[in-house]
């Protein structure tokens, strides 16, 4: 540290060009002796013990961040992270607080927006953090404040500086100040491991081992951030490193790391700088490299891989390494394969006899989302009781369905207006408050678990909570977006502002949010929704009903005459894009004489207008519509069809939405053409799904005609969609809940005992 200290006294009074020219002059002696431990440290690859794979069955990880140094990084930040979303990428970008510029609040909430993720970067990056540890903790509190203004939750200290046992003192999730091997910094120690690893904190009062990397100690079982953080090592070398020291022509050295790490299965991050990025030069200079460096690795990765690899934000992959090493040390049961279902019969032995409640402004069983939900927290042994509407006279006020004790409240969804919308929801949350409160007093319930629409259904609970319940809401959809969508509002509008702030409350009353995707995920933490306390349960289809069982027809119809069949089901309305769909097949009609288009779905008055539009475009023989059909008999139409379709149109909602149709088709082995949407994309790529413009239907056209005449292509990337599915197979999700729920519930009984 003394060489440090003193290169770091002295720095301000060399002139740059000389400090370059002198690191280089060191950087290229270094580079012959460390041949055997750079880029690759042997050993490292070995995964540490108890390592469950990565998420979704994915081979590696990919991780990129970025540290914005200056003014001149600063203004590129936008450029950047439109290279990565064109390419389909997401990052972190890492911003110094107190440095030489100021980070404004539009860029961090764009970069947000968009599914990036905003860390800090140092305080005021000048070498001097971990001067002494009375400095460090000065500025440790600075630190903390900027983390909760930013609603930030990572680090990375200034020149890779660190002393992990006082990052403590940080409110952070993860911390990523370290590397595998980097003979080139200051501080020169790797940490020889390409894996995420828990950096537990000192336990004082218990008088446990101490240990300032205890790893092998693991997190205390409560799940509080404060008992240790997750250190994200770097495993590329930086871009610094390659293009200004090394004076590297080619990306040759991430590739071959990169390929290394993917054959062992580790997490591939690197620290790519804006600063020295060069968008308009094409041989770099002193101080900056071509953008086609970058271009070369994103390429390279997602040719070679397609989907084969989980490219998370740092807060992702801490927050699920996190969530792994919590549920390792409360049951010390490894989380893999075989073993995965002990985990599951733990969560059960928490979950069993417990009292659950489940408050839900829809119908019950004709939701899919709550009735899987109730019906897994039955299975687990809870009692649950489901308060919801009552849709038909027919439907009984109480009744109990697999186990699920069901009360019906004698009130029906009508959309009308918003007003409307208004009063019905305030009747219906006061009469859940007033009945789960009258029953709470009788005995308590463990668990209360909200549906939204809408979100302030969460208060509901309000006396179960007082009472010591544990409360999840689970967010269906955005209400804010929804709203936008079907009124067709700005995001300026007062009631779109307005809903943004009564989401915000409802997450902070609940101790757990729940959501169906990614984006989702994202837009929630965006707009405050601490990262830790929301989890992904997707919408998978019920593999009873959706299954391969029926074997896809090859799609021949080019040669057999038969009639070449697309089919679209789901909620007829404009963002759905139905009019898209048929002016596509009224442009094939020359290419596909023997297509026909089958729609399934219930009456709506948009309907009208679609039947207009067929007439005009004299599709008459053409296109079938169906009505509404149960699940069953959508199935059953699946199976006999060539291809689906959603072609959805963009705006704010549809955007950041995974419709579960595109499961169900891959679930029954059917090709299905979608959007080109962040939702969709956050799980398909080029080499799993069929993509399409929106509100495009030359493009929606091409994508059909393509399953049309290339079915061997279309073969392939339907293999590919159907183990994205695999991946999110219900089974998967439901039990992912059920152990969400077990940490949960016994952190209550801990609490209580
Ligand atoms: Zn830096």
């Amino acid at each position: 540290m003394l060489r440090n200290r003193v290169y770091y006294r002295v720095k301000p009074f060399i002139p740059q060009f000389l400090r370059t020219a002198l690191r280089r002059r060191l950087a290229l002696r270094v580079r012959d002796r460390i041949a055997n431990i750079w880029p690759i440290m042997p050993g490292s690859e070995r995964p540490p013990e108890d390592w469950p794979g990565w998420p979704d069955g994915k081979k590696f990880a990919l991780v990129l961040t970025h540290d914005v140094e200056g003014a001149a990084g600063l203004r590129k930040c936008r450029r950047l992270m439109r290279l990565e979303m064109e390419l389909g990428f997401r990052s972190s970008f890492n911003f110094i607080p107190e440095g030489s510029y100021r980070v404004p609040r539009e860029l961090r909430e764009e970069l947000s927006r968009n599914g990036f993720e905003v860390g800090i970067h140092d305080l005021k990056h000048d070498g001097r953090l971990f001067a002494s540890r009375r400095e460090f903790r000065r500025r440790a509190v600075r630190i903390n404040s900027y983390l909760r203004d930013w609603n930030a939750v990572g680090f990375r200290s200034g020149f890779m500086l660190h002393e992990l046992d006082w990052l403590h003192e940080l409110d952070i999730q993860y911390d990523t100040s370290t590397f595998d091997t980097d003979p080139f910094e200051p501080q020169p120690e790797g940490r020889y491991t390409i894996f995420p690893f828990w950096v537990a904190a000192r336990e004082l009062e218990s008088g446990r081992r101490h240990s300032d990397l205890a790893s092998d100690l693991g997190p205390p079982a409560t799940g509080n951030a404060r008992s240790g953080y997750v250190e994200l090592p770097y495993t590329l070398p930086q871009d610094s490193t390659l293009f200004l020291l090394l004076r590297e022509r080619t990306a040759d050295i991430w590739l071959r790391k990169l390929d290394w790490i993917a054959e062992h299965g580790g997490m591939a991050l690197v620290n790519i700088h804006p600063d020295y990025v060069g968008f308009d030069s094409t041989n770099g200079s002193n101080n900056n490299y071509p953008a086609a460096r970058i271009y070369e690795f994103l390429n390279y990765v997602a040719k070679k891989f397609g989907d084969a690899f989980w490219n998370p934000s740092c807060s992702e992959l801490s927050s699920w390494y996190a969530a792994v090493q919590r549920r390792a040390t409360q049951w010390p049961l490894r989380t893999d394969g075989v073993s995965r279902g002990r985990a599951a019969t733990a969560a059960k032995a928490v979950l069993a006899g417990r009292r659950a409640a489940v408050l839900l402004y829809s119908y019950y069983p004709a939701d899919p989302r709550p009735r899987r939900a109730a019906e897994a927290l039955v299975e687990a042994g809870m009692h649950v009781d489901l308060i919801c509407l009552r849709g038909k006279a027919t439907e009984k006020t109480r009744e109990v369905i697999r186990g699920v004790h069901i009360v019906r409240l004698p009130l029906r969804k009508r959309r009308h207006n918003k007003r409307t919308y208004f009063l019905q929801y305030a009747t219906f949350i006061g009469a859940c408050f007033g009945l789960l409160g009258a029953r709470s007093l009788k005995k308590r319930y463990d668990l209360v678990h909200i549906h939204n629409m809408p979100d302030v259904l969460v208060f509901g609970a309000l006396i179960p909570k007082l009472l010591g319940a544990r409360i999840v809401l689970d967010l269906h959809d955005p209400m804010p977006e929804l709203m936008m969508s079907i009124y067709n509002l700005g995001a300026e509008e007062r009631l779109v502002e307005w809903l943004k702030r009564l989401e915000k409350r409802s997450i902070s009353f609940a101790n757990l949010v729940l959501t169906p995707n990614k984006a989702f995920q994202q837009l929630f933490i965006s707009r405050g929704c601490p990262p830790g306390k929301i989890e992904i349960i997707m919408n998978s289809p019920e593999s009873e009903i959706f299954n391969s069982k029926y074997r896809a027809l090859s799609p021949d119809a080019a040669n057999g005459g038969r009639p070449f069949k697309m089919m679209y089901h789901g909620l007829i309305a404009e963002r759905h894009g139905l009019d898209t769909a048929l002016e596509a097949v009224a442009q094939l009609r020359p290419a596909i004489p023997e297509l026909e288009f089958h729609i399934f779905g219930d009456r709506t008055a948009y309907m009208d207008k679609i039947e207009a539009l067929v007439r005009q475009l004299g599709l008459d023989g053409d296109v079938h519509y169906h009505g509404y059909q149960p699940q069953t008999e959508i199935a059953k139409s699946i199976r006999s069809i060539d291809l689906g379709v959603i072609p959805n149109r963009r705006n704010p909602f549809t955007e950041i939405n995974m419709p579960t149709r595109i499961f169900e088709y891959l679930a029954m082995g059917k090709p299905v053409v979608v959007p080109n949407t962040r939702g969709i994309r956050d799980y398909f790529g080029r080499n799993s799904a069929l993509f399409f413009e929106p509100g495009d239907p030359r493009s929606l056209g091409d994508a059909i005609l393509q399953v049309y005449r290339n079915p061997q292509k279309v073969d392939a990337v339907l293999e590919q969609g159907r183990s994205v599915y695999e991946a999110h197979r219900w089974e998967i999700h439901r039990e992912r809940l059920l152990n969400l729920i077990g940490d949960l519930m016994s952190d209550v009984g801990r609490a209580q005992s």
